[in-house]
């Protein structure tokens, strides 16, 4: 594996997306970035009461940081070019 190579794997495993505050979701009534990402990348924890982020099926769409509008509580940043899910796996 080049350096490269290495260093794509590496930005890879590292989460681009993340829940600011946890302690806002318990607030958020419709829970809207679960119903709104093509990708189900949100899924309410009804034992932990937490969103969990399956951030690797992320398609990149930005639905989310659009229906999170009430609390702002989602940050995403947009992979590296040819480094995100969708250049990954196709
Ligand atoms: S829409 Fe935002 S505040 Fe509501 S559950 Fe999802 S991440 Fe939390």
């Amino acid at each position: 594996m080049s350096e490269n190579d290495a260093a794509n794997e590496l930005l890879f495993r590292t989460p681009h997306i993340r829940i600011k505050n946890h302690e806002a979701c318990l607030k958020c009534v419709r829970k809207q970035c679960t119903i709104v990402c093509p990708a189900g990348v949100y899924r309410w924890d009804a034992e932990q009461l937490k969103i969990n982020v399956d951030w690797p099926a992320c398609l990149e769409s930005g639905a989310c940081l659009v229906a999170c509008h009430e609390f702002k509580n989602i940050e995403m940043t947009y992979p590296d070019p040819g480094t995100g899910v969708r250049y990954k796996y196709g």
